[in-house]
């Protein structure tokens, strides 16, 4: 049976402990020991929600059958699409939209099943104490957790933003948030100080074990969360059987996939789809002017001492990627010592250097390059003149470093580009790209980039615009803790 390694030290889960956690007690991040295969052939001819079913089923083995299947059938049905993900194709770009979903970014994927996941592990580890969800958020794992969360019996949810590092529409979406569950909080600070203040929470013994004697239990829906991370390596399978249905491969045919970065999470799910036998070739991070990444990818040193850009792109302004951590274990063979240095490295110095052999494995598998602002804009443009396709600043940066990446290497291989979020997620944005500078606000240009461009306008946005403000809550990065005592206590 499957069992979840911590990333820092011997400690091992059950699934639904593993997920239930969030993270490990020694702060490591917990991983499957062993990579389940899956042959791809047998998928041939299977909706998502079936390819879906195979793949959980692979990793959460405890939970009953029929009982994973309603969880399936349930978390997917909301989305705006019978497909789930659709793939759009252009000429050689084939773009995966990931944004279908109630908060029209891809996040929705794997926050619409994770309180189901959730639920069903306490159930498991015959949990009754109020599940308190705690949550960092760059904009739009926030929201899809808010909305995921939102009325579920035996939780409440509490969601932490930087105050002046998200869209207009992304905080708006938030602040709106109704629920009887659910706290949304600015903090004065960045995305990195959100996630290292809901850690630093997590791995204070003392206070969890106050919240335990007044009935509370914190796990994190960020991609932290193995529950996060193992729903989103559906759509790499499942879009590599589209691509054969429509002809564009063969079955067993290469392909890669270039995946808009932050936290590296999406895209850690590709290199599972890989380890469990989806013929990847490479996995292509894109990153924006945040390109600590890119750095590693070409020095082996990760290195997160320089200025935190904000940028159009904010869901990838992020300079502690998470979920390296969990690569890093997997390339050294689980080497739980070398993973815990690192990580002690990276907090007390703010970087860490890796041997050649674990470079050299890593670059096997990923290429990495950024794309900065003005490109970004322009790839936008582009698209559109070109194809009548409009796309937002996220999958603009996949994109170009996708034609950067040809032209570097000349690898013509079968490309998917994941499309991370709806362009109305980031309208001016998107409409100053393609139109030239507005005077108007995100609200007032979200109709009229429908007009000039046809792009469908869902009706979850229309509806947000006029919605009042129910959260309003302001505070500094170092009083989280104190926030979430006033909130539960
Ligand atoms: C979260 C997010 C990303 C980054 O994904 P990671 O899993 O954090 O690497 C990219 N684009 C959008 C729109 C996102 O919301």
């Amino acid at each position: 049976m499957l069992k979840y390694n911590s990333t820092r030290s011997n400690i091992t889960a059950m699934p639904s402990e593993a997920i239930l956690k969030g993270i490990s007690s020694d702060g490591g991040l917990f991983v499957p020991e062993d990579f389940p295969k899956i042959e791809v052939e047998s998928l041939n001819g299977k909706s998502y929600e079936e390819i879906c079913f195979q793949v959980l089923s692979r990793y959460f083995h405890e939970f009953d059958q029929g009982d994973l299947k309603d969880m399936i059938s349930q978390s997917y049905g909301k989305f705006n699409t019978k497909e789930v993900t659709p793939l759009a194709a252009f000429g050689d770009l084939n773009f995966l939209e990931l944004y279908h979903g109630p908060t029209l970014a891809f996040k929705d994927v794997a926050l619409s099943i994770l309180p189901h996941l959730l639920t069903a592990s306490a159930k498991i580890q015959d949990v009754d104490d109020e599940i308190v969800i705690l949550t960092a958020t760059s904009g739009d794992t926030g929201k899809a957790a808010l909305e995921g969360f939102a009325n579920v019996k035996g939780t409440s949810i509490v969601v932490f933003f930087p105050n002046d590092g998200v869209s207009m529409i992304q905080r708006k979406q938030m602040t709106t948030q109704s629920g009887e569950n659910v706290h949304v909080i600015a903090i004065e600070g960045n995305f990195d100080d959100a996630q290292r203040g809901v850690k630093e929470i997590f791995s204070d013994e003392d206070y969890n074990k106050l919240l335990k004697k007044n009935g509370f239990v914190l796990s994190s829906a960020n991609s932290i969360n193995i529950g996060r991370l193992v729903p989103q390596i559906v759509y790499y399978f499942d879009s590599y059987i589209k691509s054969v249905e429509s002809g564009k491969i063969k079955m067993n045919d290469p392909v890669n996939f270039t995946v808009p970065t932050g936290n590296f999470g999406n895209i850690l799910a590709g290199y599972y789809a890989k380890n469990m036998g989806l013929p990847i070739n490479k996995l292509i991070c894109a990153s924006n002017d945040n390109n600590v990444l890119f750095d590693f990818f070409k020095t082996g040193e990760y290195d997160k001492n320089r200025p935190f850009i904000k940028t159009i792109s904010p869901s990838m302004d992020i300079l502690v990627s998470s979920n390296f951590e969990r690569l890093l274990y997997h390339v050294s063979n689980f080497d739980s010592d070398f993973v815990k240095k690192a990580m002690d490295d990276l907090s007390s110095l703010g970087k860490y250097k890796v041997s050649d052999e674990i470079k050299n494995t890593i670059s096997e598998n990923f290429y990495g390059n950024y794309c900065d602002e003005k490109d970004t804009l322009k790839t936008i443009k582009n698209v559109y003149d070109k194809y009548g396709y409009v796309i937002d600043p996220h999958t603009a940066v996949g994109c170009k470093v996708y034609e950067d990446y040809k032209l570097e290497t000349g690898d013509n291989t079968y490309n998917i580009i994941l499309s991370t979020a709806s362009p109305y997620k980031f309208t001016k944005s998107v409409y100053e790209a393609i139109f030239g500078p507005s005077e108007l606000d995100d609200y007032t240009l979200i109709e009229k980039l429908s007009e000039s461009t046809g792009l469908s306008l869902p009706n979850e946005l229309i509806a947000m615009c006029t919605s009042e403000d129910l959260h309003k809550k302001v505070c500094d990065s170092h009083k989280m803790k104190e926030s979430i005592t006033e909130i539960l206590l």
